[in-house]
C-alpha cells in the first residue's frame, strides 16, 4: 500500500490495556497445555473453574460463569497470534474494526453483531469445501458432512419460519432477488416494488439494477400525507399494468407490512408475490412481526440483519413448484459453489433465534425503537409515518435544517453511526437527502434498553444542534465510550456471547 492508509493504521495501533495484558498472559499459559496435554488443557480451562466454583462460591455461579467465558474469549483472542504473524496490516486493521464497533453505538438498522459461536462457523473449515448442486446430488465428491450441515440449515430455518422448502445457497440479498426472479419471470415482464425514494430496495425495480434494465418495473409508492404503502394506488397499478410478480418488504420502511392485502391483490391479477423480510427476518421470528409464510408465494432475507446471523441469505416458500425453479435458479442458474461456512454459520444463528431468549431479544428490539422514537419526537423531530412499529425509523431533518448527509458526518464523529436517507418525496438530492435512517437490532444485542435509547436521541439532537463544533463532538463521542464499556458487544473480544 503506497498511499500511507496502512502507515497511519499502524501507528494508530490500540495500546493494549492490563486487562488485555493479563488476558494474553492467562491465555499464553492456557496454550502451553493445548499440546500434548489436551486433557490437561480441557480440565484447566472447562472443569477447574467449576471445581473452585463448587469449592468457594456456592451463591455466585454469576460471576464463575463470567470468569469462565472471559477465559475462553482471551483464548480466541490469543489464537489470532497466527494472522498477526502471517499478515500484521490485516490484523492491525481487524483490530482497529473491533475497537471501531465496540467504541461506537451503532444505529445502521441493517446492521447486527453476531454471536461468537457464529463468527466461530463463519471461519471454519467449511471454507475450504466446494460442493455445488445440493444435498444429494452433488457435482464433487467428499460432500459426506456438507451435505449433513446444509440440511441441518434447511430444517431448522423451515422449523423457525414455518415453510415447506427454503434454499440456503444465495450468497447474499440481492442475488437471492434476482434468483427469484430469474425463476418466476421471463425478461421483460413487469414488476412491482416499494420506489426505492420511499423505502424499497434497489433490487425492487430501482431504475440503474437489473430488476429494471431486464423487467419493466412499475414501481408502488407511499401515501406522503401518512407515510404509508398507499396499498389502494397499487391495487390500481396492479390492475392496469398486469406485473408478473408484486414484491413487498423493504429497506427504510418502518411500519408493519400488510402481506395478506398484497398477496390477494398478486393472486387477482395473476402475479406471483415476493415478501422480502430481509430487514424484519429477526422480527419475525420473534414472534414481533406478523409473518409472510402460508400467505405470500415466495420469501426472501438475507441472514445479518435482524436476525443476527453471518452475510448471507435465503429463499422460502410452500410451493414444491417453485422451490424447484428457485433451485434450478441458483445452479446452475446464477450461482456455483455455496459458500459453506456460511451455511454452518446460518445454522448456528437458527439455532439461536429459536430461542426463548431471541424472542425477548427481538422484543426488545421494537421497544428500543419505540422509545426512541418518543424521544425523538419530544425534542421536536419529525419521522417518516410519525413513529415506528418495528426496527427502525426515517427521521426527516427538513425542520431542522441540517441535510441528512451533514447529520450522519458529524454524528459518526460523535460516535453515533447512522445513515442519510431519503425520505418520501425528497426535496433534496439522493446523494444528499433529508433523512437520517436509523434502527435498534445492534444496540439492543448490546443489551441497551428503553433508558439508554432516550440518552442516545438526546445526544443526537445535541450533535444536530451543533454539527460544526469540535468540542461538542468530542465530548459526546468520549460520552458514548463510557457507554458502551458497560455494554460489551456480542462477538467482540472481552463479551462473553
Ligand atoms: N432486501 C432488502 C429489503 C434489503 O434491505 C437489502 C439490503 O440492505 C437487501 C435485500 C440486499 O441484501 P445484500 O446487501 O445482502 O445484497
Amino acid at each position: 500500500m503506497k498511499n500511507g492508509r496502512y502507515e497511519n493504521a499502524l501507528a494508530d495501533i490500540p495500546e493494549y490495556s492490563d486487562e488485555e495484558v493479563s488476558n494474553a498472559v492467562a491465555a499464553l499459559l492456557a496454550s502451553l497445555c493445548e499440546w500434548p496435554f489436551s486433557t490437561l488443557h480441557n480440565l484447566f480451562t472447562d472443569v477447574l473453574p467449576w471445581y473452585i466454583y463448587y469449592l468457594f462460591c456456592p451463591h455466585s455461579s454469576f460471576h464463575v460463569e463470567r470468569a469462565v467465558a472471559r477465559w475462553r474469549c482471551s483464548l480466541k483472542e490469543y489464537r489470532m497470534r497466527d494472522l498477526r504473524s502471517a499478515d500484521l496490516e490485516v490484523w492491525t486493521l481487524i483490530r482497529q474494526e473491533e475497537r471501531r464497533q465496540a467504541e461506537k453505538i451503532r444505529l445502521i438498522p441493517s446492521e447486527n453483531y453476531v454471536s461468537h459461536a457464529v463468527m466461530e462457523a463463519t471461519g471454519s473449515v467449511f471454507t475450504n469445501k466446494y460442493s455445488e448442486g445440493y444435498p444429494g446430488r452433488r457435482y464433487y465428491e467428499g460432500q459426506q458432512v456438507v451435505d449433513a450441515l446444509e440440511e441441518l440449515a434447511q430444517a431448522r430455518a423451515r422449523s423457525l419460519f414455518g415453510v415447506k422448502y427454503v434454499n440456503v445457497q444465495p450468497y447474499s440479498g440481492s442475488p437471492a432477488n434476482l434468483a427469484v426472479c430469474f425463476a418466476l419471470l421471463d425478461p421483460g415482464d413487469a414488476l412491482m416494488g416499494l420506489d426505492l425514494t420511499h423505502g424499497g430496495h434497489l433490487t425492487h425495480g430501482w431504475k440503474v439494477n437489473f430488476s429494471a434494465k431486464y423487467y419493466r418495473s412499475v414501481p408502488y409508492r407511499l401515501n406522503t400525507a401518512t407515510g404509508l404503502i398507499d396499498y389502494d394506488a397499487l391495487e390500481e397499478t396492479a390492475r392496469r399494468e398486469r406485473p408478473k410478480l408484486i414484491i413487498c418488504g423493504a429497506t427504510a420502511y418502518p411500519r408493519t407490512i400488510d402481506f395478506a392485502r398484497v398477496a390477494a391483490i398478486a393472486r387477482e391479477v395473476g402475479a406471483y408475490s415476493l415478501a422480502d423480510i430481509a430487514h424484519i427476518a429477526g422480527l419475525i421470528a420473534g414472534g414481533v412481526h406478523p409473518s409472510p409464510a402460508g400467505i405470500v408465494d415466495v420469501i426472501t432475507t438475507t441472514t445479518h440483519k435482524s436476525l443476527r446471523g453471518p452475510r448471507g441469505a435465503m429463499i422460502m416458500t410452500d410451493s414444491e413448484e417453485i422451490a424447484k425453479k428457485v433451485d434450478r435458479a441458483i445452479i446452475p442458474g446464477l450461482q456455483g459453489g455455496p459458500h459453506d461456512h456460511t451455511t454452518a454459520a446460518i445454522a448456528v444463528a437458527l439455532r439461536e433465534a429459536s430461542t426463548p431468549e431471541f424472542k425477548a431479544y427481538a422484543r426488545q428490539i421494537v421497544a428500543n425503537a419505540k422509545a426512541f422514537a418518543e424521544e425523538l419526537l419530544s425534542l421536536g423531530y419529525a419521522l417518516v409515518s410519525g413513529g415506528t412499529d418495528t426496527h427502525l425509523m426515517v427521521i426527516d431533518l427538513t425542520n431542522k435544517g441540517v441535510s441528512g448527509k451533514a447529520a450522519a458526518r458529524a454524528l459518526d464523529l460523535g460516535g453515533i453511526e447512522t445513515n442519510y436517507n431519503t425520505i418520501p418525496d425528497d426535496p433534496r438530492k439522493a446523494n444528499d437527502p433529508s433523512g437520517l435512517r436509523i434502527g435498534t437490532p445492534a444496540v439492543t444485542s448490546r443489551g441497551m434498553r428503553e433508558d439508554e435509547m432516550r440518552r442516545i436521541a438526546r445526544w443526537m439532537d445535541r450533535i444536530i444542534a451543533h454539527l460544526d463544533d469540535e468540542a461538542v463532538l468530542e465530548k459526546t463521542r468520549l460520552e458514548v465510550a463510557e457507554l458502551c464499556r458497560s455494554f460489551p458487544a456480542p462477538g467482540l473480544p472481552g463479551s462473553e456471547v
